[in-house]
């Protein structure tokens, strides 16, 4: 969201972005839903709002989010030149807090008592518990139970802010599970509540709010970036979960074609076993959660059982941009196993101090593998989504020292 671009174009006014998106929800959700979308529509070419959101991501989240040349990990490659857009600075450790702000600013401007969200990794969880406690606005957040034992320090966290945390114990008790907790409460007082969706997936408009609200990475990254080098980068990388922070990056190049664009998704324990998330790759087009996307589904079009070791990943859905940027090709998607996950994890805190979170790592070990492929006059802008306090111990835990 920005004061000097126009917003993109897409969706179509009833929120499809070719055949992707809609939304497809229970009869009891849909006056709810459009509610959403009228006072988003009111808000988002409301002077003083933008304003607002402007003022905090600079005052509160600490934006512009600085570019850094990562020379020690691009000499060591031997290749294109390897920049990060250190998202993992912002206040709350990731790229989240931007559309958490925004989303609790809409619950404010709506009148809203409650937010209600989800969260995987836990980082939605934070991200929303600290907008809400800003804005003054009660939080309540569903958690699978694997994600609560994994993720400690996030839940720990929600509860200082004030949140209340949700275990999830149903199905295989991660981030789906966490959503279809989440739909449940919000179905039972849609009036007085928010379900503030965590990245660019669920019924419209979310796909496109979060988007908004994301786009300020690649706006920023785009001139920053001219500023440094006096040109674009050659390729933009970024992890896929839902697909937030890489749409973020994304958007404000879409129309720079010599900008090759590249979404890195989880292949977990293997694209041939059944332990992965990597849904664009190895999904088909079908429904989840209200609304239209790749999915990884059995013959019925029943979601499967999904694994990453980054929890924020680990989502058998896809946000509908993605699809359809994936189907005209302006985006190539690839995929990252655990085990070049966690190598780049390691080789990213040795060759440059920073520690990335699990998530990012998937689009570092993108650009590892890519650079040296590339000559040293090309160059690779890698957007670090998050930082990896919240996994040291799972990696510890997983690997030794
Ligand atoms: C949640 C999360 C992601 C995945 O979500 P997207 O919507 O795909 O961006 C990636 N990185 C970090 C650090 C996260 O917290």
């Amino acid at each position: 969201m920005s004061q000097k671009t126009e917003f993109a174009p897409m969706p179509d006014a009833t929120g499809y972005f070719g055949e992707y998106g809609g939304a497809m929800v229970p009869p009891a959700l849909e006056k709810a839903i459009a509610d959403v979308e009228q006072a988003y529509r009111d808000i988002r070419n409301d002077s003083s709002f933008r304003e607002e959101l402007h003022d905090l991501y600079k005052h509160y989240v600490g934006r512009p989010s600085p570019i850094f040349y990562a020379k020690r990990l691009s000499d060591a490659l031997g290749g294109a030149k390897i920049y990060l857009k250190r998202e993992d600075l912002n206040h709350t450790g990731a790229h989240k807090i931007n559309h958490a702000l925004g989303e609790a600013l809409l619950a404010k401007y709506m009148g809203k008592q409650k937010v209600i969200a989800e969260t995987g990794a836990g980082q939605h969880g934070v991200a929303m518990a600290t907008a809400c406690a800003l804005v003054g606005i009660e939080c309540e957040i569903h958690m699978g139970q694997v994600d609560i034992e994994k993720e400690a320090p996030n839940v720990t966290r929600m509860k200082i802010l004030g949140c209340k945390v949700v275990p999830v114990t149903f199905g295989t008790r991660t981030l789906k599970d966490a959503v279809d907790s989440a739909f449940q409460a919000y179905l039972a007082d849609p009036e007085s509540q928010l379900y503030a969706i965590g990245s660019v997936v669920g019924p419209h408009p979310f796909p496109m709010m979060v988007r908004d609200f994301q786009q300020i990475i690649g706006e920023e990254a785009r001139d920053q970036f001219q500023e440094m080098e006096g040109r674009l980068p050659d390729y933009l990388m970024a992890c896929v979960g839902g697909g937030s922070n890489a749409i973020g990056l994304f958007t404000a190049f879409l129309n720079d074609e010599s900008v090759k664009m590249i979404g890195v998704e989880p292949s977990g324990k293997g694209l041939d076993t059944e332990e992965h998330a990597a849904t664009l790759t190895l999904g088909t087009p079908g429904v989840i959660q209200g609304f239209k996307c790749y999915v990884l589904q059995d013959e019925q079009g029943e979601p499967l059982p999904v694994h990453s070791i980054a929890s924020g990943l680990d989502y058998p859905g896809v946000g509908p941009q993605h699809s359809y940027l994936k189907d005209v090709g302006r985006v190539k998607y690839q995929s990252i196993n655990d085990q070049e996950c966690f190598d780049a994890f390691m080789t990213l805190s040795r060759k440059e101090g920073i520690i990335p979170a699990l998530e990012s790592a998937h689009a570092v070990a993108g650009a590892i593998r890519l650079a040296p492929q590339l000559s040293s006059d090309q160059s690779i802008l890698v957007n670090l989504s998050g930082r990896g306090d919240k996994d040291i111990d799972f990696v510890v835990e997983k690997l030794g020292l």
